[in-house]
């Protein structure tokens, strides 16, 4: 049969997960030994996180509405933010960079921002110094969407304890996953406890709790190559060749994706099970993401993203950027239908999503990021052997 690795790598949920009625220890008390950071608050997704912690920030500052957030990020980021009536503003990328521009960033921030959202992309950790000198400057809070990146550390710590207020996601596909949920935490004690406080408030919803509950014992059988040609290959293709690219990875969002309720509890203890396997799952991803890395550097007119000093990456999948749009498209022409874990994170910039077309925009940089990188998948099930095949067609194209 078809193999089709999928396009991150995730943790799979095992049947002795599943099997969990009388767990000794709870997700969130797992998660702050695992990471040490405090006891989070969990939620029913990463961008409910989001939506929880704007919430908790607004009572602190309540004459402000704007939140400033990367004009390349998941658009459910925005979403979140017009969800609960504050305005996202769309801040550039550096050219070819995963940091926000720091000119574009100082003309934008004001008094009226409520919030900086920085993101620490693919696994890895971004370095925001010199985005906390603006933010102090305007008294403004910075959130650090680490929705990718749980298990990144920074000179040893967890991502996610330099800002303000952190989450990460687990969602399918970002590694630990309670088929859709999110982890909230602040090093601020009192901010902590007022998160803590915010995310008990939230409504328990069963139809989206049995819903969600079906779709992890789901994943638990068919997150394997060969079903997921089906669930997963077969629909990308087909949303491919009907040339919609935002419906083939997933970003077809609109106000309406948000269900925002609590996690429920036997879904956090399949979670927590299945957390065991995470120092591990890191360790083995890292070790094939760095030989890959540095055997990708050899190639002319692409940069892949790599750890920079002192920080630690769980490479969920790799993230290049291609010199010319022409050089990525032929990639994506070869690669994307093939079933080896080629993909695009974020088709689009934020305002060049259907559902976000209203936000005013100067963001050429993230336009171009979009449309001139691609991610590589780091699942266990893309051997050295697919990976080698896969090198072979990148380095064909871009040195021709
Ligand atoms: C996935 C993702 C989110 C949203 O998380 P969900 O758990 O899917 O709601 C937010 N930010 C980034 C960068 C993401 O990749």
């Amino acid at each position: 049969m078809k193999k089709e690795i999928p396009p991150t790598n995730g943790l799979t949920v095992e049947l002795s997960d599943l099997l969990s009625f009388h767990s000794t220890m709870d997700l969130a008390t797992r998660l702050s030994q695992l990471l040490n950071i405090p006891k989070p608050a969990l939620t029913c997704s990463g961008t409910v996180a989001l939506i929880v912690a704007l919430q908790t920030l607004q009572k602190r500052q309540p004459n402000r509405q704007e939140v400033i957030i990367p004009a390349w990020t998941c658009p459910l980021v925005a979403l979140a933010i017009e969800k609960i009536g504050l305005i996202p503003i769309l801040c550039d990328l550096e050219q070819a960079s995963l940091n926000l521009d720091l000119c574009h960033l100082q003309q934008l921030t004001n008094t009226n921002t409520l919030a900086i959202v920085v993101t620490h992309f693919a696994g890895l950790v971004c370095d925001f110094s010199l985005v906390q000198e603006i933010a102090q400057h305007y008294q403004t809070f910075i959130i650090e969407d680490a929705a990718q990146s749980m298990g990144a550390t920074v000179s040893q710590q967890s991502v996610g304890l330099i800002g303000d207020i952190a989450f990460f996601s687990m969602a399918f596909g970002k590694g630990l996953s309670s088929a859709e949920g999110g982890v909230l935490f602040s090093r601020h004690i009192d901010l902590h406890q007022d998160l803590i406080n915010n995310v008990k408030k939230l409504p328990v919803l069963r139809s989206w709790e049995i819903r969600r509950s079906l779709e992890l014992i789901g994943y638990s059988f068919f997150y394997r190559p060969t079903a997921l040609t089906f669930l997963y290959g077969n629909p990308l293709r087909k949303a491919l060749n009907n040339h919609d690219e935002i419906a083939a990875v997933g970003d077809d969002f609109d106000l309406n994706s948000i269900p925002v309720h609590q996690l429920g509890k036997w879904r956090s203890q399949v979670a927590m099970r299945a957390s065991k396997r995470l120092p591990e799952h890191w360790q083995h991803a890292r070790t094939r993401a760095k030989k890959r890395i540095a055997q990708l550097k050899l190639l002319p007119n692409l940069h892949v993203f790599d750890e920079f000093t002192n920080t630690r990456a769980t490479f969920p999948f790799l993230i290049c950027h291609v010199d010319n749009q022409v050089f990525t498209e032929k990639i994506l022409g070869e690669l994307w239908q093939e079933g080896l874990g080629i993909t695009r994170l974020f088709v689009r910039s934020i305002s060049h999503y259907p559902a976000l077309s209203h936000i005013q925009a100067d963001t050429p940089n993230a336009i171009q990021f979009a449309a001139q990188s691609f991610t590589i998948s780091n699942s266990v099930w893309l051997d050295d052997q697919h990976f080698q095949s896969i090198f072979k067609v990148l380095e064909r194209i871009l040195s021709s």
